[in-house]
């Protein structure tokens, strides 16, 4: 699809019940408040229609031969994951916030490997119904909302042990000719900008969580469906019309909730219905993936918010200041730090069972890691560069006004051959993405996103492969036999 006709895609899909503000709203695409990320996810189809960009954007398809959206690709080779990984940064960069569409991307290649192993060890069709459905994905070039993180609970009990047995995603019923699932699933990235919702268990299941360990795939615009949108920090700026106070004037992020008010599912867009030792299998390759992302995203994020801390510094007359080269110095190092790691769990990428290519899970978990710190770290320095005025600079429309503008305008000066006007747009984009409504994506997001950082840390300890380690140590302070040391 060419952006345009994505956006004319979600304005055809049925009548869904969203609320925002406690309100009902009919028209979510052209809502002011929502628009702005239904702007970020059609980048990924706009940078795809553009020769310059093909080669990150598209990607042939395994399936049919055909070129596709590499949001909709089944990785093909550890080159594909790197491509993922730069296609990201280039995305981050352009929207200057979340674009929404990785979620499916992973969702995608971790349930096509999993339903794969699943089938290998119980005869079931899981892979082939999925390959059908995979079909339709790349055909259609839909967004997909890759959907995991259930409402939880009380955190100290399990799925099957909380008082209330909808706080985890799971089957109320079985038919002949599908299933029935109630449930929520929180945080959903870019909810209300996808053509259909791919569910995936929450955590590892216990053998008599059967009823929890259930995948499957439902249209957006299923009539069972509620979805709640999320706010953000600032968001009614974007009600306000004032394309300065709001930051980023054409792109942002989204999350909500969708609650499956029993919702009926065919059984051929069941993808794992009991198999409960291949949940936490499911849940691993999705969150490897989606940590490997962020090497991607977070990194081009970080590269518009280190040139909006350079411009500033430029229309503040302080960028030959020697503090202020070391603090962007500082922050670029931080920045592709993480884009190393993104690409490094990329490079060491091998191929599962069922023939697409999974990242390096302990690198994908340490990329994920870093960016829990770095980008807050980045964040600091740009609000550092950026002085007090980002906390207390007059609106746009004291700017525009005829009583106190030519005010502001004349104590606001820039630098040199800088208007006013381009100190206040760049400090409100550096106030946007450090504490306004694009922190969700950049900060909020850095640190809970496709998993909080115990998470990781809990990967990181279980493939850390101590015992190694150890013998390492070993051999060289002579408590084990060295067999190596060069003989004469
Ligand atoms: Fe993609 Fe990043 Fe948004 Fe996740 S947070 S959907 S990886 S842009
Ligand atoms: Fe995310």
């Amino acid at each position: 699809m060419s952006a345009g006709e994505y956006i004319e895609s979600l304005r055809r899909l049925g009548p869904r019940t969203v609320y925002l503000f406690g309100e009902r709203v009919e028209n979510p695409v052209d809502h002011p408040l929502i628009r702005p990320s239904v702007n970020a996810c059609a980048m990924t189809y706009r940078l795809a229609e553009l020769p310059q960009y093909q080669d990150l954007m598209t990607a042939t398809s395994a399936l049919t031969g055909r070129r596709i959206n590499r949001f909709v690709h089944l990785h093909q080779s550890a080159d594909d994951l790197v491509r993922k990984v730069k296609m990201q940064r280039l995305l981050g960069q352009m929207t200057g916030t979340c674009f929404q569409r990785c979620v499916g991307l992973d969702a995608l290649n971790a349930v096509w490997s999993t339903t794969y192993e699943i089938d290998q060890k119980y005869g079931t069709d899981y892979h082939a119904r999925f390959r059908q459905y995979v079909l339709e994905w790349e055909e259609k070039d839909w967004t997909v909302d890759g959907a995991m993180t259930d409402p939880k609970g009380d955190r100290s009990r399990s799925p099957s042990a909380q008082s209330d047995p909808d706080l985890y995603v799971h089957v109320v019923e079985r038919r002949p000719d599908g299933i029935v699932v109630r449930g929520a699933k929180m945080h959903q990235t870019g909810i209300l900008n996808s053509h259909q919702i791919l569910v995936m268990p929450t955590a590892a299941m216990r053998p008599e969580e059967g009823d929890y360990a259930v995948c499957f795939a439902v249209p957006a615009d299923d009539p069972s469906l509620i979805y709640i949108y999320g706010r953000q920090s600032s968001d009614t700026r974007k009600l306000e019309k004032s394309p300065v106070d709001v930051g980023n004037v054409h792109y942002g992020g989204q999350e909500g909730i969708v609650i499956f008010n029993d919702t009926f599912v065919p059984w051929e867009r069941v993808f794992m219905c009991g198999e409960t030792e291949f949940a936490g299998m499911l849940v691993e390759r999705f969150a490897a993936y989606h940590r490997q992302s962020y090497g991607g995203c977070k990194v081009g994020n970080g590269d518009v918010l280190i040139g909006a801390a350079a411009a500033i510094a430029e229309y503040q007359g302080i960028a030959s200041a020697s503090h202020i080269r070391e603090k962007l110095t500082e922050m670029v190092h931080l920045n592709e730090t993480l884009y190393a790691c993104g690409i490094a769990c990329s490079a060491q990428g091998a191929p599962t069972a069922a023939g697409n290519y999974l990242v390096d899970v302990l690198l994908a978990n340490i990329c994920k890691h870093n960016v829990t710190r770095f980008p807050y770290e980045i964040a600091r320095l740009a609000q550092d560069i950026a002085g007090g005025l980002l906390g207390t600079m007059p609106s746009e429309a004291d700017f525009a006004s005829p009583e106190v503008g030519p005010w502001c305008r004349k104590f606001l000066a820039a630098a040199g051959p800088h208007p006013p006007e381009h100190r206040q747009r760049m400090l409100r984009l550096i106030e946007a993405m450090t504490m306004g409504a694009l922190a969700v994506g950049y900060l909020v997001e850095s640190m809970h996103g496709a998993g909080s950082p115990q998470t990781q840390r809990i990967v990181i300890q279980r493939q850390a492969d101590l015992e190694a380690k150890k013998a390492l140590a070993r051999r060289l302070c002579g408590i084990e036999p060295d067999d190596l040391v060069p003989k004469e």
